[in-house]
């Protein structure tokens, strides 16, 4: 009865992804209203919006790390290792076979376009960044203390790694570690709590934080780079709206639309945050809640691919340093550009899922093949933008890995999948 009394009053409302898409409008809309009569810098528009975008950041960040722990642990106490390692083998093949398939679009898109050729680089004024080498990152993966991992580093991969040796040893045990598994199960129905809570704030902290962007970034950065802009944008479309949904089809034969429909609350999440692991609460609510893929997989396949599967950044990153070679009149060699395909492949994985990670691993790409540092000072300008845009991909890319190998597993329903969309927040949970 109750339940019923919900279910009419949650029909009613409008989905939650509507109401960010209309939040993305009002932001869209107030913020140009504000350029227009000059008023976009004024402390008094500024500092609330900053306010709530900062608040809504914290909040999302603040579950992260106890909802990837706590679902870690439970959707791997779950399985034994040889559950475990064919997961993560379906996962690593999935995600190895997406960015392939994403850089390689970018790849085809540049050599289509060449934006590059006749590009102005005399305003060109490089960052110093400096990219941590492959195997330190590989190294930091193990932590030295477990605890600091959660506490004091944001270092989710450690965290990840903890939850897995975890779960595999309440497993292992038996009815001794009973306690513990219960204990994390009780944190993890705990977060999953708070998790929805904050979900509700999503329009809230979307309106703020593309209000942000709009307030901050005038038109004229985008005029001087736009064959750049658009390419990057046109080949982030292609894989995000061909690629990734034919490899849903053809391997895990999931219906992209209805898919989509149930992911938009993370997808729109992404767009606004430029962060993958900001996004992850969304990510794993709405794909447990609906779309239908439990737990045991998602909990696995989403925080690992919130941290190394990154399509958009990989072809942007491909894009990005074709682009500034042709700028600086280099010719890349077929072999330059196998070492590209190669390099942005792991600049992707090794760049964290925060704004502007990608970025930085460029630099990786760029030394390989000898193009000038200098040029990444060229595309910093328009970076924010196509940073929402590649962080989506990224997003959508991890969410189509969970479906896929959700349903090689036997571990999504897709009736709920097909109901998700067109409620609120999906399905009720027992
Ligand atoms: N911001 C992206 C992400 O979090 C990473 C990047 O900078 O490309 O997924």
């Amino acid at each position: 009865m109750t339940r019923e009394k919900t279910g009419d009053r949650d029909r009613r409302r409008l989905p939650l992804h509507g109401q960010i898409a209309i939040a993305m409008a009002l932001a869209l809309g107030l913020g140009g209203l504000a350029r227009a009569t000059g008023i976009e810098a004024h402390p008094a528009i500024v500092a609330p919006i900053q306010f709530v975008g900062e608040l809504f950041l914290r909040l999302l960040k603040m579950i992260v790390v106890p909802l990837v722990l706590t679902s870690i642990v439970v959707g791997i106490a779950s399985l034994n290792v040889r559950a475990v390692g064919r997961i993560g083998g379906r996962t690593l093949g999935f995600y190895l076979l997406s960015t392939s398939l994403a850089v390689l679009t970018g790849l085809l898109a540049i050599r289509i376009t060449r934006p590059g050729r006749g590009a102005d680089l005399a305003a060109a004024n490089a960052p110093t960044i400096e990219p941590e080498p492959l195997l330190d990152i590989l190294l930091r993966i193990v932590p030295e203390n477990p605890f600091a991992s959660m506490v004091e580093t944001f270092d989710l991969l450690s965290v990840i790694f903890v939850g897995v040796l975890v779960g595999l040893a309440i497993s292992a045990v038996g009815p001794k570690a009973r306690p513990l598994h219960d204990l994390m199960e009780a944190l993890h129905a705990v977060t999953f709590r708070i998790t929805d809570w904050v979900i509700r704030l999503t329009p809230y902290g979307v309106f703020a934080l593309i209000a942000l962007v709009v307030l901050d970034t005038g038109i004229g950065v985008l005029l001087s780079l736009v064959g750049y802009f658009l390419t990057v944008a046109f080949a982030l479309a292609v894989h995000g709206l061909l690629g990734l949904p034919l490899l849903l089809h053809l391997l895990g034969r999931v219906p992209p639309r209805p898919f989509a429909r149930a992911m938009a609350p993370a997808l729109l999440t992404a767009f606004s945050t430029a962060s993958s692991a900001a996004t992850l609460p969304v990510t794993m609510e709405s794909i447990e809640k609906r779309a239908g893929v439990e737990r045991r997989v998602h909990s696995f396949v989403l925080p690992i691919g919130a941290t190394v599967n990154m399509d958009g950044t990989a072809l942007y990153q491909a894009i990005a340093a074709v682009f500034v070679a042709q700028a600086f009149g280099i010719d890349l060699t077929l072999g330059q550009q196998v070492v590209v395909f190669l390099t942005a492949t792991l600049a992707a994985i090794g760049a964290a899922g925060v704004p502007g990670a990608g970025l930085v691993t460029m630099v990786i790409v760029f030394q390989a093949v000898g193009i000038p540092l200098e040029g990444i000072g060229l595309i910093v300008a328009v970076d924010r933008l196509l940073d929402m845009m590649r962080t989506s991909v990224n997003v959508w890319g991890d969410a189509c890995a969970a479906a896929v190998v959700g349903r090689a597993e036997g571990a999504m329903d897709l009736s709920v999948l097909m109901d998700g969309g067109s409620s609120p927040n999906g399905p009720a949970t027992p």
